[in-house]
């Protein structure tokens, strides 16, 4: 652990983090001792494994909110051995993941921090995400099932929602009376140490839920090992394919895979569409949270009738936007995760630049690896993109009797997460519902935002397996069926 760091597993201690804008006033926490308190790392001598790394943040790379050792094939093996399901009654359960969600809204200040500084989320997200952890804790609570458990479930989650799916699937999983091997994604773990000390705290047995920060190759242990009798992924659809081979090579046949995946998210706004409502949602769904989510809007198509007046108050609604410090209050979208990515979505817009398709760049830009949100032109209905994880938003325009062209190009990409229609047709609104596969359809509002318990969100397709995550089919997928005795 660093000398500097915090006990996590120290209630006091937790206090301590100093939630102050000031980065030189906040004093620094490790993430390691939470694999010391783990029966898998108390098997590891001190100074075993990778040294701890320091995780820099997005917003400011010389601030660095704490370092974290990643768990190391003798960690995950320790792991593994001594995962224990949770035994305790379904009532016990669900007591101790309501208590976590009240650790959960006491620790409002210090997670907001470290959503802000780990992650670079702007306050109006972080009181959002940490909101949708709360409701995912209490929902599932509400909802335990009776049903065996599987086992050891394997729970992998992404950084662009680092409290709320990270708890999401914890939640689920350890709720139905698994084992938890928890991976978060490699740029968020801090606040992933944060949760667990909480989870620890509220009364979740150490051997029913172990912290094992990392990467991809910790990913790909706890993905195929035959002790691992399930795995919960959020990511990429990548990856999801790389999962699910290795699952088919080593794990039992029956193993589920419980995937939520990319999309290649559209809307629609065609000519009867109220302009100003579908500004103000275009710009949430593609360019809040710097347009980092899976819900994210990725390709606009406009009605041609429209399109001129629509793209010009569009335009005008992207400059008055504030890409900045998510500390500051005003600030609409804070940073993208790393210089990798950044770098990445940089060299996509600097090609479109080139080949004369950026049709609109807004002028601010913010501190850390923060991009300014982007109009690329998209040549064609049918014109493919890639999901590009950024405030890139791509824009088509169609003819009044091209609408089923539209819809059909955008099922045959084969993705089906959000997708937003913004119309003021009702009969319009029935079509587009009966023959568009996607999972989230929003009309006339944003498509980001999935709410706990009324809007179940998860994708079809390339973009999930589904069961949807805070909907009444996620928690028996958890379970192993039972056959009931004949004549119950
Ligand atoms: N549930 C989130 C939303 O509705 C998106 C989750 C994700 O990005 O994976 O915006």
């Amino acid at each position: 652990a660093n000398s500097a760091g915090f006990d996590l597993t120290d209630p006091a201690q937790l206090d301590r983090i100093d939630v102050a804008r000031d980065p030189h006033r906040q004093a620094e926490f490790s993430a390691a001792p939470m694999l010391a308190e783990t029966p898998a790392a108390a098997q590891t001598e001190p100074g075993d494994g990778p040294a701890p790394t320091p995780r820099p943040s997005p917003v400011d790379p010389a601030d660095v909110p704490g370092h974290v050792r990643d768990a190391s094939p003798a960690d995950i093996d320790a792991a593994l051995d001594a995962a224990q399901v949770w035994s305790a009654p379904r009532e016990e359960r669900a007591r101790v993941l309501s208590a976590a969600a009240d650790l959960y809204e006491q620790d409002f200040g210090a997670l907001f921090a470290l959503l802000a500084r780990e992650a670079g989320k702007t306050m109006t997200d972080a009181v959002a995400e940490l909101r949708e952890a709360v409701d995912f804790l209490r929902y599932y609570a509400a909802r335990l099932p009776d049903q065996a458990p599987l086992g050891r479930v394997t729970c992998i989650s992404p950084w662009n929602f680092p409290l709320a799916i990270f708890s999401g699937q914890i939640a689920a999983a350890l709720g139905a009376g698994n084992a938890v091997l928890a991976k978060p994604a490699p740029q968020t773990p801090l606040i992933a140490a944060r949760a667990i000390a909480h989870l620890h705290a509220a009364g979740v047995p150490a051997g029913a839920l172990q912290l094992l920060p990392g990467g991809g190759e910790v990913g790909a242990a706890l993905t195929s090992d035959p002790r691992v009798d399930g795995v919960v992924f959020t990511g990429s659809t990548a990856t999801a394919r790389h999962i699910a081979r290795a699952m088919a090579d080593t794990l039992a046949p029956g193993a589920p895979l419980i995937a939520e995946t990319g999309g290649l998210n559209a809307m629609i706004v065609d000519s009867t569409a109220l302009p100003e409502q579908a500004v103000r949602d275009i710009l949430a769904s593609a360019f809040q949270s710097a347009g980092q989510r899976c819900s994210a809007l990725r390709c606009l198509y406009v009605q041609e009738d429209i399109a001129g007046s629509f793209k010009k108050m569009l335009f005008g609604a992207m400059d008055a936007l504030e890409t900045g410090d998510p500390w500051e209050l005003g600030t609409d979208s804070g940073p993208l995760i790393d210089a990798a990515v950044h770098g990445r979505i940089s060299g996509y817009v600097e090609a479109a630049r080139t080949e004369g398709r950026v049709l609109h760049e807004a002028t601010q830009s913010g501190p850390g690896h923060a991009l300014p949100p982007v109009v690329i032109e998209v040549p064609g209905i049918g014109a493919m993109e890639d999901e590009i994880f950024g405030p890139v938003l791509h824009l088509a325009t169609y003819r009044s009797d091209e609408i089923d062209a539209v819809i059909d190009a955008i099922n045959a990409r084969g993705y089906g997460l959000t997708f937003g229609l913004h119309t003021r047709i009702d009969d319009r609104v029935q079509h587009v519902v009966e023959r568009l596969t996607v999972g989230n359809l929003y009309v006339n509002r944003n498509q980001i935002g999935a709410v706990v318990g009324s809007q179940p969100f998860g994708g079809e397709g390339l973009s999930g397996t589904g069961p949807k995550a805070g909907g009444p089919l996620y928690l028996p997928k958890f379970t192993r069926p039972e056959t009931p005795a004949p004549g119950a």
